[in-house]
């Protein structure tokens, strides 16, 4: 099950993928935890990292593509992955089709408002959940009891700039995975249950 996840920031990849990867047991592979990750750790790659994406734009694709190839190779994703938040560019999915076969790309389809309220409203915790202030109210994670806090470029100065990114460069991967045959739309404005169930049932079908 070779599975990537399309869609706008904030139209909820991150929530869907921890899910559909609990449940089909394949590796969850965000380029953008990957990032925060080695910015956190203060590695030569982090700090290259968070010049772009301080100011929303994307990092290199030389960068990212030798990245998630190397993760690939690794034993557990012989049966399979879920990447999140990469191909963002059709040089990434290009480079991609080189080292692996993409079965199934979910696009998660949210309106324009709805994408700029899912992104103001996220709280992130270290241990990788995220939440909303719409249906969270607490500063703490259920989870683990970390202090909940704002992804950086969740603030309203970055935004503008990822959604333009958004549009321009990793749209166009929407019609890219629909000629390839392997487009599945997915209705992002429902429930997150609604969404999961509606996730499954395409994966179910394609077996
Ligand atoms: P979101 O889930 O809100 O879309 P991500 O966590 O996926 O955000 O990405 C955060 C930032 O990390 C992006 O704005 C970009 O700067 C960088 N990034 C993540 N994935 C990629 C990628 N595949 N190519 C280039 N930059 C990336
Ligand atoms: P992405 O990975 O695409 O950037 P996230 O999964 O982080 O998006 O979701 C963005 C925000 O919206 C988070 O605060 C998340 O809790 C919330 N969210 C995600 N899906 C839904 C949904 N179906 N309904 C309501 N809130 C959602
Ligand atoms: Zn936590």
């Amino acid at each position: 099950m070779n599975l990537v996840f399309l869609g706008a920031p904030g139209a909820g990849k991150g929530t869907q993928a921890t899910r559909i990867c609990g449940k089909y047991n394949i590796p969850h592979i965000s380029t953008g935890d990957i990032l925060r990750a080695n910015i956190k750790a203060g590695t030569p790659l982090g700090v290259e990292a968070k010049a772009y994406i301080d100011k929303g734009l994307l990092v290199p694709d030389e960068v990212v593509i030798g990245l998630v190839e190397q993760r690939l190779a690794e034993e557990d994703c012989k049966k399979g992955y879920l990447l999140d938040g990469f191909p963002r560019t059709l040089e990434q999915a290009e480079a991609l089709s080189k080292f692996s076969k993409v079965e199934t790309a979910v696009n998660i389809q949210v309106d324009a408002d709805m994408v700029v309220e899912r992104i103001a409203g996220r709280r992130m915790c270290k241990c990788g959940e995220s939440y909303h202030i719409s249906w969270y109210n607490s500063d703490k994670c259920q989870k683990c009891g970390s202090a909940l806090y704002q992804r950086d470029d969740d603030k309203e100065e970055t935004v503008k700039a990822r959604l333009e990114v958004y549009e321009k460069q990793t749209a166009p991967l929407i019609e890219y995975y629909a000629k390839k045959g392997v487009l599945k739309n997915v209705d992002g404005m429902q429930s997150m249950d609604k969404v999961f169930e509606d996730v499954v049932r395409i994966l179910d079908d394609n077996d």
